[in-house]
């Protein structure tokens, strides 16, 4: 069965609409800096700020020159920090060379940081405290999951990658001592050996290293769950195709359940940043959650 991400998510957004316009005249804001040319940063944010359109969410978006400075960066963080008419704030990555991740990251106030990059968002999530923000690509994976009845308790989950955008938050989440987590995860990188063996011990096998159709039916215990998270652009026919990590046509076959890219975990991640900007709004305005 192929987990169509987009029908899903685009139901999930259908939802969140509906909440948000029960909050009248309020409205969830969310400020989205992009610093410097990276076209596919350009692409990322036109996605989420169209999501934000379409869910009813009040967006901002700030374009920086390369050459900006650390503190001008950080001056404008602090500023959506104390607008109250700002519930989220993302700061798009990868960032110019000069300019230290961890500083800007940090530099977010963590009630805003609904990337859920933050490094107290990040402890939260390691702890299993539901107070803070998850990464909204793991936080998509698991809906993903969850939405597709795909069990997860009791299930060895394999993931390919330790980023501490996609491996590491995704690990933390999928291990949670709780009902619909409780798996046992084994995260692999460049540095496993015997990738293909260890994989094959996957019921649920997640892709994310950015290597294009490197996962193959060789790879795949039959009736295994696959969800690709890799985004690569591969030439084909001088044409360009977005693929994921995973060969799909031959591993498609052999699985319970497989996410297509594109159409599968991307529209999810989009789908996480809005929610997470509504959970942001309910909590400043509420004080709850
Ligand atoms: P990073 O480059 O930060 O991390 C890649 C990880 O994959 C690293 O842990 C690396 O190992 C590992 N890796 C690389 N090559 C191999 C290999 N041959 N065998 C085993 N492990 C390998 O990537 P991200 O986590 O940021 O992104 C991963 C992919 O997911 C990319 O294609 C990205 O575009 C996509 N992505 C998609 C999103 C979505 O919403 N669909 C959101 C975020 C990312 P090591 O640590 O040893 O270097």
């Amino acid at each position: 069965m192929i987990i169509d991400g987009k029908k899903i998510a685009e139901t999930m957004q259908i939802e969140l609409k509906e909440l948000i316009q029960k909050l009248i005249p309020q409205k969830p804001g969310l400020a989205f800096i992009l610093v410097g040319h990276h076209a596919p940063s350009h692409t990322y944010v036109r996605m989420k700020k169209k999501g934000c359109l379409d869910v009813g969410i009040h967006s901002e978006t700030y374009e920086l020159e390369a050459t900006i400075s650390e503190k001008d960066l950080i001056t404008l963080i602090k500023k959506c920090n104390e607008n109250p008419n700002i519930h989220g704030i993302l700061v798009q990555q990868p960032l110019p060379p000069h300019l230290s991740e961890q500083k800007i990251v940090e530099a977010i106030d963590p009630r805003k940081d609904v990337d859920g990059f933050h490094p107290l968002n990040i402890g939260k999530a390691l702890l299993g405290q539901e107070d803070g923000f998850l990464s909204c690509t793991p936080l998509g994976i698991v809906t993903l999951l969850e939405k597709a009845q795909v069990q997860i308790e009791g299930k060895h989950v394999v993931i390919l990658g330790r980023s501490n955008i996609v491996g590491k938050p995704l690990a933390a989440l999928l291990m949670q001592k709780k009902p619909q987590r409780n798996a046992t995860v084994t995260v692999a990188h460049s540095q496993t050996t015997d990738l293909p063996n260890l994989c094959k011990t996957a019921d649920i096998l997640i892709a994310a290293i950015g290597q294009p159709l490197f996962v193959k039916k060789s790879f795949i215990k039959e009736g295994a769950t696959i969800i690709d998270v890799g985004i690569n652009i591969l030439e084909k026919d001088e044409k360009k195709i977005i693929v994921g990590d995973v060969a799909f046509e031959e591993v498609a076959p052999l699985c319970s359940h497989i996410t297509p890219v594109p159409k599968g975990v991307g529209p999810m991640t989009i789908t996480m940043v809005l929610y997470n900007t509504y959970l942001s709004f309910l909590r400043h305005h509420f004080q709850k959650l």
